[in-house]
């Protein structure tokens, strides 16, 4: 099964493709985490990638296509993949088609995790990060169990420095200019999924799986 997460910043799409991605046992690829593990380790695309980020605008197309596209060659993900965070512009998703299209295959949903604008820097504000595995939690819905330490490896929490408020209303401009045409344009293909993202994290998930089977 290959599925593209679509919906604004968030909008809760990591934590409904980790879900995904344990229940049918295929591949979470966060675009956004492979470039943060880019930027803590200092690579060359890091270094490219660190400007753009921390201005809340989106990398540049020619960064993240071939590195995606690469990667879903890879043997994990015979039996699919979760895209999250990709594509985000219409030019990445024409390049992901291509590249499935020479394979004779295609996207098979993507789901739109719809979340209105008011709800997002409540939501953005209260995302706290682990610094060592990426885990993600917000203080009011989703607390950890002890305040600033992860559940899962004992890493600090950390609020993402894109995170903030200012950066937040242009991550949201950037998405109404760029990704959100990408809902009609898997909206034309048919094969668009919606869910209302503002419901209990369970609930959501519930909504997708009685599609997805
Ligand atoms: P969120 O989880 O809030 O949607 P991400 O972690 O997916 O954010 O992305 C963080 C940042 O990484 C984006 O604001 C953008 O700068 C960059 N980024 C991630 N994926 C892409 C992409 N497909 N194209 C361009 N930039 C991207
Ligand atoms: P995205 O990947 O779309 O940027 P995340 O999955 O990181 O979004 O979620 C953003 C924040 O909202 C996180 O702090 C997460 O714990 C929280 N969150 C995710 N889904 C829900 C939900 N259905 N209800 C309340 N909070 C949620
Ligand atoms: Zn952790």
């Amino acid at each position: 099964m290959k599925i593209v997460m679509l919906g604004a910043p968030g909008a809760g799409k990591g934590t409904q493709a980790k879900m995904l991605s344990e229940k049918y046992g295929i591949p979470h690829i966060s675009t956004g985490d492979i470039f943060r593990m880019n930027i803590k380790n200092n690579t060359e695309l890091g270094k490219k990638a660190k400007g753009y980020m921390d201005a809340g605008q989106l990398v540049p197309d020619e960064l993240v296509v071939d590195l995606v596209v690469d990667r879903i060659k890879a043997k994990d993900c015979m039996q699919g993949f979760i895209l999250d965070g990709f594509p985000r512009t219409i030019p990445q998703a024409e390049a992901l088609d291509y590249a499935l299209n020479n394979q004779n295959e295609k996207i098979d949903y993507a789901i739109n995790v719809d979340v209105p604008d008011e709800h997002i820097v409540e939501r953005m504000s209260g995302r706290r990060a682990c610094s060592d595995c990426g885990a993600t939690y917000h203080v009011v819905t989703i607390p950890s169990k002890k305040e600033g330490i992860c559940d899962v490896c004992g890493g600090t929490l950390v609020l993402r420095e894109d995170d903030k408020p200012e950066t937040v209303k242009k991550r949201l401009e950037v998405y109404h200019e760029q990704t959100k045409p990408l809902i009609d344009y898997y909206n034309k293909k048919e094969n668009l999924l919606k869910v209302d993202g503002t419901q209990g994290i369970q609930v959501v998930f519930e909504e997708i799986t009685k599609v997805l089977g």
